[in-house]
């Protein structure tokens, strides 16, 4: 009979009505009808008795957070699971040009810029003939190809120069 009993304590402590497919960290207060925190013993609005004992509402809400890697960072006083926190979006370039730093936009013309360096310096190879003009003239016209369109073209055109502020400086 002794044994029987302690049994029967055993198997109350342990969580066993626990949904853990429930993903909901808030319930609806049978007595109050207000949203409150799902693992705590006492509803936070009534303070009607939700739970036997604050252990065993503890023990529900690890049984539960457990279920779900997402469910980690989750307290039992929280009314809903946290939103994946991958951190906010940030627009650097807006960013930049609202704190008056000047980036290089991003852009394909370094990429030309490196291409017209090639021929440079098949150029600069010491060998007879024209061929060494030739590659002269082609990595200047591509260097340069890149080099107005990254700096002059891409570049303007993502940073405009506000001519009516400089403008409204001279007059002061
Ligand atoms: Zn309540």
């Amino acid at each position: 009979m002794r044994i029987e009993s302690k049994t029967i304590v055993a198997v109350a402590n342990k969580p066993r009505y626990v949904d853990v497919s429930n993903p909901s960290l808030s319930v609806q207060c049978p007595n109050c009808g207000l949203r409150t925190q799902r693992f705590l013993d006492h509803c936070r609005n009534c303070g009607y008795k939700l739970w036997p004992s604050s252990e065993l509402a503890s023990a529900a809400f690890k049984a539960w957070r457990d279920a779900d890697p997402s469910r980690a960072e989750t307290t039992r006083y929280d009314l809903d699971v946290p939103e994946d926190t991958a951190g906010p979006e940030v627009d650097y370039a807006a960013r930049a040009h609202q704190l008056g730093i000047h980036i290089f936009p991003s852009s394909n013309y370094p990429f030309t810029i490196c291409v017209g360096a090639l021929f440079l310096g098949l150029a600069a190879v010491p060998v007879p003939g024209p061929v060494r003009i030739a590659f002269l003239v082609i990595g200047l016209l591509i260097f340069l190809i890149g080099l107005v369109g990254w700096v002059l073209v891409e570049d303007v055109r993502m940073f405009p120069t506000d001519g009516s502020s400089a403008s409204g400086e001279a007059h002061h």
